[in-house]
């Protein structure tokens, strides 16, 4: 499936250029155009979903290996010390382009920290309740 306004599916298929670093049946690898780092990559699925909640398990279950070769590769070739994956569902948590992609940020030894937050306190009967919450939702 494709939507045929969607720029990242145009990108994953080849219809618009990028600068890719991989590519299989299954997904294209680019660099993000806007990269955090040097080597900031983006993994795109070559089948359109919005995001992770509309995703087909079968080809979700494949990013999380490929985004390990991706990093191992910024390791070894871009000298990168770690690397982040992050990936972004919904506007309220930052997502921009809706076709599901994952980001693979590599870190440098005394770069800037930047995927991040500041731990909260909960008291345990609350992590009980909001914990109840989302079984049941399952
Ligand atoms: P999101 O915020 O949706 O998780 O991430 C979208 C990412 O896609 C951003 O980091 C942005 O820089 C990148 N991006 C948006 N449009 C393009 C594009 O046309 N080409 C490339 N290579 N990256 C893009
Ligand atoms: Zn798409």
């Amino acid at each position: 499936m494709r939507e045929d306004n969607c720029i990242f599916c145009k990108i994953a298929r080849g219809e618009i250029p990028s600068t890719t670093v991989y590519e299989d049946g299954d997904f294209r690898v680019i660099l993000d155009l806007g990269p955090a780092s040097k080597g900031h990559a983006l993994i795109l699925p070559k089948e359109h979903f919005k995001d992770l909640c509309e995703a087909d398990p079968v080809v979700t279950a494949k990013i999380l290996p490929l985004a390990g070769r991706i990093g191992k590769a910024m390791k070894t070739g871009l000298g990168a010390s770690g690397f982040n994956v992050v990936q972004n569902n919904g506007t309220s948590a930052g997502q921009t382009v809706f076709h599901l992609h994952v980001h693979v940020i590599p870190r440098y030894e005394g770069g800037p920290a930047m995927v991040g937050w500041t731990p909260g306190k909960e008291n345990a009967e609350e992590l009980e309740r909001t914990a109840d919450v989302i079984k049941g939702a399952l």
